[in-house]
């Protein structure tokens, strides 16, 4: 179990109104603010990732897409990840997938521990024990996979 990031970058495409740059502070070093939290940072591309941040291409036509996000192959690639704000380097978009007992992925349970699926007796289960997970303890998360291991579903 555990989550491992893909890198497809899809939850840093909306992001270019809270990842702001205020200046420029040196060759590859910005002065920034987290508009979410009110925080400033720094931050400086990532020595290994200075060629794709210095090609706008991408970014130009996204510009909706957090500045520091790029594109590398199949992936999209954040050129500050050593720097990063905390928020970034918390965040997780998937922290289970539910998999049937014949293998099947039936559902995901995302970092803010919602429940995703479309498998009915999944969301039963949720809807009758939702109101005794208790989202900040956290255990939380173990509750949630013991509950549907009980029931037979894997949690990846
Ligand atoms: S956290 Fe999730 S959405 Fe964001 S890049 Fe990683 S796999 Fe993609
Ligand atoms: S700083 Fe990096 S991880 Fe954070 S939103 Fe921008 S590209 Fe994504």
């Amino acid at each position: 179990m555990g989550f491992t990031c893909r890198q497809c970058g899809t939850c840093c495409m909306y992001l270019g109104d809270y990842i702001v740059i205020e200046r420029q502070s040196g060759p590859f070093e910005y002065h920034c603010s987290s508009v979410s939290t009110g925080t400033p940072f720094i931050a400086r591309i990532d020595e290994d990732k200075r060629t794709l941040f210095e090609d706008h291409t991408w970014i130009d036509r996204h510009p909706v897409a957090c500045s520091f996000l790029r594109p590398n192959g199949d992936l999209r690639l954040c050129t500050i990840h050593e720097m990063s704000p905390p928020q970034c380097k918390a965040y997780r978009c998937v922290v289970f997938r539910i998999l049937a007992p014949d293998g099947r992925q039936v559902g995901t349970i995302t970092g803010t521990l919602n429940l995703h699926t479309e498998d009915p007796n999944l969301q039963r289960i949720w809807e009758e024990h939702e109101g005794t997970i208790f989202h900040t303890e956290p255990e939380t998360e173990e509750q949630i996979a013991r509950l549907f291991e009980s029931r037979g579903y894997r949690m990846l």
